[in-house]
């Protein structure tokens, strides 16, 4: 297989592209019912200037995708890009979510300097941005002293990657750290002051309610948005969502408030499960299922065949209107010892894990338009929109979701850029050589 040759020219049409009607902009302009449609699309400087049936595009040199699926840029809503690949100097013991978390406060202590970060946080978003991903949201360990360090590493990879990743960064620290009211004032305002989005990972407390109070009215007075790790185990006891949900309800948040994770919902009795999804929906919460984290940290027993999967209850939150989002989560670091920042991975597991095919449909705005949408970035494919797509061999979902398709095109502007990651050994000297 050969990738397509691009014309140098401005203009350009992209012949017999395969697009999910539910990643345009205007499906209904194109004729048929499947979830997919066949089209031309015509590029002129960077932009799409026209997307027509397929056979009736005109002008220019024409790139014939043969029915290549093309879809928009990726968008990966929840990741760790402070944490990433540190499993070579600091791996999991056991797999299991108590000893990441040991195991990554330790790395942390001995590491995370300013070089050590910023070459991790590069190094991912150089995987990221070749795989065709254009817009990152990255949670930063932010207890006071590495937020000090962490922080204005994040603004300068933003600043680095302008134009190529739009980057967001969120506050991650334990829920019971608001217990300090001045300490979560402190954090708020430093948040604020970085650009930042407010958040916390919840744990049951007997003042849960009034810690996520706080954490809103924080975010509130700033016009922060907030995100949370919520829920994150086995434990059908730990119910944080609907505490969650009824703190947005009661405050009237008028920000985006995500929700990632909410492991333990798919735990719990259904009338349980289905009262909390309803005060989600009323709240307006978004859900981010992390379905490769999920799937290694939950239910690991050692030696002890897992019996669940992981997964929050993506059809029945999809079902009630809640937007549903999935993302990588961890990457090579204690909390999952895998993965690549490919949002096509992201999804294609997502996919398998939960079923969520026959008809893939609205599924394929998980990576997508949904997450792009909570990020304030437009991605549907429209007339107008910039030519950032990924474009695969791959022209149905059979095809897409049964090969890895590495040998996909990123179209940056309307150019395919170098698609190329990064070799592990470059991280050997941050990581001491550990092969
Ligand atoms: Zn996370």
């Amino acid at each position: 297989m050969t990738a397509p040759t691009f014309p140098s020219e401005p203009a350009y049409l992209l012949r017999n592209a395969t697009v999910a009607r539910t990643l345009l902009a205007q499906p209904q302009s194109y004729p048929g019912d499947g979830e997919t449609v066949r089209l031309d699309i015509a590029v002129d400087r960077g932009r799409i200037a026209q997307i027509t049936p397929a056979g009736t595009g005109a002008g220019g040199p024409q790139v014939d995708l043969d029915g290549g699926m093309v879809w928009p840029c990726f968008t990966d809503i929840h990741t760790h890009l402070d944490k990433g690949h540190i499993w070579p100097r600091s791996p999991n013991p056991n797999g299991r979510h108590a000893s990441a978390l040991t195991a990554v406060a330790a790395d942390r202590t001995a590491h995370w300097s300013t070089a050590d970060v910023a070459a991790r946080m590069r190094f991912g978003l150089r995987c990221a941005y070749a795989h065709g991903t254009r817009a990152v949201r990255t949670h930063i360990d932010s207890t006071s002293e590495q937020g000090e360090i962490s922080w204005p590493v994040l603004a300068a990879m933003r600043a680095e990657w302008e134009g190529r990743v739009a980057l967001q960064g969120v506050s991650l620290i334990a829920i019971a750290a608001f217990r300090d009211e001045d300490g979560g004032m402190r954090l708020a305002d430093f948040v604020a002051r970085h650009g930042g989005i407010l958040g916390a990972a919840t744990t049951i407390e007997p003042d849960l309610d009034v810690l996520l109070d706080r954490v809103f009215a924080l975010a509130q007075a700033r016009d922060l948005d907030i995100d949370f790790h919520v829920d994150e185990t086995n434990d059908p006891q730990s119910r944080s969502l609907a505490h969650i949900a009824l703190v947005a309800i009661k405050r009237r948040f008028s920000g985006q408030v995500v929700v990632g994770h909410c492991c333990s919902l798919a735990l719990q009795p259904a009338t349980e499960a289905d009262r909390t999804m309803d005060l989600v929906a009323e709240a307006g919460l978004a859900v981010v299922s992390l379905p490769m984290c999920n799937l290694y940290l939950m239910d690991r027993a050692g030696g002890r065949t897992p019996r669940w999967r992981g997964v929050t209850l993506l059809h029945e939150l999809a079902a009630r209107g809640i937007r549903t989002m999935a993302a990588s989560d961890n990457c090579r670091d204690p909390f999952y010892a895998y993965g690549d920042h490919d949002a096509l991975e992201v999804f294609t597991q997502a996919v398998r894990i939960a079923h969520l095919d026959h008809p893939v449909g609205e599924w394929a705005r998980l990576v997508t338009v949904t997450p792009a949408a909570v990020m304030g970035i437009e991605s549907q494919v429209a007339e107008g929109s910039p030519v950032d797509l990924v474009l695969f061999r791959a022209r149905n979902y059979s095809e897409l979701l049964s090969r890895s398709q590495h040998d996909r095109t990123v179209l940056r502007g309307g150019m395919p850029i170098d698609t190329t990651t990064p070799d592990y050994r470059e991280l050997d000297p941050v990581l001491g050589a550990h092969p």
